[in-house]
């Protein structure tokens, strides 16, 4: 099972679509291990995006996402890190294929509503940037074996 890192930017608070958002990853099968409201530090957008620092658009991404509180999410599952990505939609949103989550619902590039992690690696890194290991949680979600029937 791999673990991914979900970050619900401010433009899904602002527009209410948390809970779409949210009700899509638990629709799909994915379990919620870990899930919390937080403000990000400068100092942890530049961890988060240092592949970022240094584009002349990388104070303006931080700046909006200082905007509000955001919803950190941490899901599991079988191959789960590829599998969020494709629900995510690609970077740019007006590019981003009918159905995901950016295609449905996002026109930007810097407002896509969803941060995810972009491999297995970078779960690694990422899920335990935002999550003590007491906010991730390990119960029998009674679903699971009907969600994947052993493959
Ligand atoms: P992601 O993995 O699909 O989120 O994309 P990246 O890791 O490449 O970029 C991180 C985030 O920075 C994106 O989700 C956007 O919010 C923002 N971003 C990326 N490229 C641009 C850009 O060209 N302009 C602006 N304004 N924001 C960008
Ligand atoms: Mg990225």
């Amino acid at each position: 099972m791999e673990r991914t890192l979900i970050l619900l930017k401010p433009d899904a608070v602002q527009r209410d679509l948390v809970g779409e958002i949210i009700s899509r990853l638990e629709r799909k099968g994915l379990k919620l291990v870990g899930l919390k409201l937080m403000s990000l530090s400068s100092e942890l957008l530049d961890e988060h995006y240092s592949h970022l620092v240094g584009r002349s658009f990388f104070p303006e991404v931080k700046s909006f996402m200082q905007r509000t509180p955001v919803v950190a999410i941490c899901v599991e599952g079988y191959k789960c890190v590829d599998a969020v990505r494709l629900l995510a939609g690609v970077t740019n949103s007006r590019e981003a294929t009918p159905g995901t989550i950016r295609g449905e619902f996002a026109m930007s590039v810097q407002a896509n509503l969803i941060h995810c992690s972009d491999s297995l690696e970078t779960a690694l890194v990422e899920v335990p940037r935002f999550f003590k290991s007491e906010e991730l949680f390990e119960y029998n979600d009674t679903l699971q074996d009907y969600v994947y029937n052993s493959s």
